[in-house]
């Protein structure tokens, strides 16, 4: 097998990826702010994580890997405010739903997956570690971390630091602005919020000291991959090597891997545009866990994600036909005998797989082998050119595959019936699958075929639809 490449961020090209001890792989991973449900949008990037260390597992590595759950920042205490509530009962809320969430998509747990709020005396103990080397400063309680002092700053991100005003601060912990500004480490306890007594004083930790401390608490001073979403890499992530190289003087993290972000046709996220979705919206709508992790684990993590119900039904069938495929292998009976080219054609399949992934985890290519196999050992079946000595090892490369896409076993009613939801088949038939029918039924009735015409009204009916066709020859849908 070939080396690995990644894309790194840092240096802008991909580089053979090789951990620092020996055959355990360092992750670290920006996991949520628990101030709402995560949404697709999230979960392209929790996926691409998840692909990566199955992928990196599979490669016979050993993962330690955090992912920490932002527990604290503005967005929570002002929630947690509105609600009435403590930010511990706040955030238990979305914690809950964003672990039922990982469950439901298959993305394994971490090693270790672990709160902000925590490890409180670990950010202390950083910042004062900073303070030692006269990098912060105070202003009216707060602590600052004076970016003009650590000349690294902007390697990440290649922000441009001209700009830069020394000693102009910023207050948020998330600012969309281009500039590069001193960052809190600890903020002053406004009246009413929720604050900590430490040695620093009473206030609670910035956003960025978490990750910083965190990571280092229980990877090391240097790791060897830290991943997130492409928005993090300016400021989260450049304030991060920030912290922990000017503490320590080593490097932070070896490599920076960044997922692009996920649009929805063609369009930003966003609740005002009603095309923004958490998991269960599409749960809903009758999509399936396993459907929704396929589609997200099939675009390349640096290519940006246009995610369409279109696609989203295309992956639901995809799905289908790779279980079907299993069945048909475990199920049919093939003559006796195995045949020699057939091996070759599944070792064949397999590499072809492991170099998709070794580039820089281009999972699109990784799938057009498994389903070039799939049509492949089809036809062969259809021209009674398999045998049962074949069906073992093609068994044993779907395993394979499944190791990094995870979605051949049949479990999506189970996990929804876990969520309090009904089963697909029960549930509601998807808007997309619907479409098609009816796209279906109005050429069947332009063919003036009635009979099929009336097949996919009856079908529908059955699965609680109702077609009303309109005076201007078109067709309206409702569910019952
Ligand atoms: P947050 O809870 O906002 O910190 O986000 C959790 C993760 O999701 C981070 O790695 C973000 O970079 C990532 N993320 C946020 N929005 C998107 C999006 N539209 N597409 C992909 N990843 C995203
Ligand atoms: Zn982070």
């Amino acid at each position: 097998m070939a080396e690995i490449l990644l894309e790194n961020t840092l240096s802008g090209r991909k580089e053979p990826f090789v951990p620092l001890h020996d055959k355990e792989v360092r992750m670290y991973t920006c996991g949520p702010t628990v101030y709402d449900s995560a949404h697709i949008g999230n979960f392209r990037t929790f996926v691409f994580q998840d692909v990566l260390r199955r992928f990196l597992l599979l490669r016979g590595y050993k993962m330690l890997h955090v992912m920490n759950l932002t527990d604290v920042d503005d967005r929570i205490i002002q929630n947690a405010a509105a609600a009435g509530i403590n930010i511990a009962d706040y955030t238990a809320t979305h914690i809950k739903t964003f672990l039922e969430d990982m469950d439901a998509l298959n993305i394994e747990r971490p090693e270790h997956l672990i709160r902000a709020t925590e490890h409180i005396e670990d950010m202390v103990a950083l910042i004062e570690r900073l303070a030692a080397k006269t990098i912060t400063y105070t202003s009216e309680g707060s602590i600052y971390y004076r970016i003009a002092k650590f000349p690294g700053y902007g390697k990440l991100s290649k922000i441009d630091l001209a700009g830069i005003q020394p000693g102009a601060r910023v207050e948020l912990d998330r600012y969309e602005k281009n500039d590069a500004r001193d960052f809190a480490l600890w903020k002053a306890p406004k009246p009413g919020e929720h604050f900590w007594q430490t040695r620093i004083g009473p206030g609670r930790p910035g956003w960025h000291i978490e990750c910083s401390a965190m990571a280092m608490k229980y990877l090391g001073e240097t790791i060897d991959i830290h991943t997130g979403g492409v928005d993090l890499a300016f400021p989260h992530h450049e304030n991060e090597i920030a912290q922990s190289e000017a503490a320590t003087g080593k490097p932070f993290a070896r490599f920076w891997l960044h997922a692009e972000h996920l649009i929805v046709e063609g369009e930003k996220m966003s609740k005002s545009l009603g095309n923004f979705f958490t998991l269960r919206d599409l749960f809903a709508k009758g999509y399936k866990p396993s459907t929704i992790r396929f589609l997200l684990a099939s675009v390349p993590y640096r290519r940006q994600f246009n995610f369409t119900f279109d696609s989203l039904q295309q992956a639901a069938s995809s799905v289908e036909r790779l279980r079907n495929f299993v069945y048909r292998l475990q199920n049919e009976k093939f003559p006796e005998g195995n045949t020699p080219a057939m091996a070759a054609r599944i070792q064949q399949a397999e590499d072809d797989f492991h170099h998709g992934l070794e580039d820089d985890l281009n999972t699109a290519q990784a799938l057009a082998a498994v389903f070039d196999l799939v049509r492949d050992i089809n036809t062969a079946i259809d021209l009674k050119n398999f045998r049962a000595g074949d069906a073992p090892r093609a068994l044993i490369a779907m395993t394979i595959f499944d190791a990094i896409f995870a979605v051949l076993l049949d479990d999506d009613a189970e996990k929804l019936r876990a969520l309090g939801l009904a089963a697909p088949e029960a549930a509601q038939i998807a808007d997309a699958e619907i479409e098609s029918l009816v796209a279906e039924r109005q050429a069947a009735r332009k063919r003036r075929n009635f009979k099929a015409a009336d097949g996919i009204r009856a079908q529908l009916d059955e699965r609680g639809i109702i077609l009303e066709d309109t005076k201007d020859g078109g067709v309206r849908w409702k569910r019952k």
